[in-house]
């Protein structure tokens, strides 16, 4: 069974279409990366995954199950995004718990969630320290804590690392792969920045205009670019 079905996807916003039939399939476990230039369409795509933005046309299928219009709570998804979006007033712990919490999870569970995920991202710590009290790096990690400590089927990241400098970018970079062939996690990952695009996916979509121009494995598509835009957009060799 596929993880994730992405089928004749539209999105319009009044009379302009921003998506035109997207089609992609993945694998569980695999690590799918949605890159295009700015305007494209990837943060859309990426919230009508997680059922942030309404769908047009088409259907999700995440496992055996049409998504489409669920809510996002009930769709087995956790998103990390672009600005870190942490409570200021909780702690890091509460920060991580916070959806178990609204879940009810009991307590000590909770607790062996957070020790679980912080150990994973070696913030352990930190766990009772306000977001201020943070770098901009440690309050990625503990949004990608928040995410990971729901275990969902599938995780969503809408350009995660641009708001860190170079430095830090290459190094929680290569956290994310390590983290993703250890738990085997499935990922969608939205970037305009090429270079993560070929060290991160297992399968990336090259998206130009509302539209999937390619898909393949980096491999295939930086040795084979079906078009010059996406040769120059991957830096393929001419
Ligand atoms: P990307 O993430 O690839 O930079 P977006 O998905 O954010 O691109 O945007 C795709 C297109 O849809 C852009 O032209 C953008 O201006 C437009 N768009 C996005 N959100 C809205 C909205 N809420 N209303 C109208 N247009 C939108
Ligand atoms: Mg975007």
């Amino acid at each position: 069974m596929q993880a994730l079905k992405i089928q004749n996807v539209e999105k319009s916003f009044g009379a302009i279409k921003v998506l035109k039939g997207i089609n992609i399939e993945i694998e569980p476990g695999q690590f799918l990366i949605l890159v295009g230039p700015s305007g494209c369409g990837k943060s859309t795509l990426l919230n009508m995954i997680a059922g942030l933005e309404t769908v047009s046309k088409g259907d999700i299928v995440i496992g055996d199950r049409t998504v489409t219009h669920l809510d996002p709570k009930d769709r087995d998804i956790a998103m990390v995004f672009q600005s870190y979006a942490l409570y200021p007033n909780m702690t890091v712990s509460q920060n991580i718990s916070f959806g178990l919490d609204i879940a009810k999870m009991p307590k000590p569970e909770q607790k062996v969630v957070v020790d679980r995920v912080a150990k994973m991202l070696q913030i352990e710590p930190l766990l009772n320290r306000k977001p201020k009290a943070l770098s901009g790096g440690q309050r990625q990690r503990v949004a990608m804590g928040r995410a990971l400590a729901r275990d969902p089927s599938i995780y969503l990241f809408d350009e995660p690392l641009s708001n860190l400098d170079a430095k830090l970018r290459v190094e929680m970079r290569s956290e994310i792969k390590e983290l993703h062939q250890r738990e085997k996690t499935t990922i969608v990952y939205v970037t305009h920045d090429q270079i993560e695009a070929m060290t991160l996916a297992d399968v990336i979509a090259v998206m130009k205009d509302g539209e999937v121009q390619q898909f393949g494995t980096p491999q295939e598509i930086y040795d084979n670019p079906e078009n010059q835009f996406i040769a120059g957009f991957m830096g393929s060799p001419s």
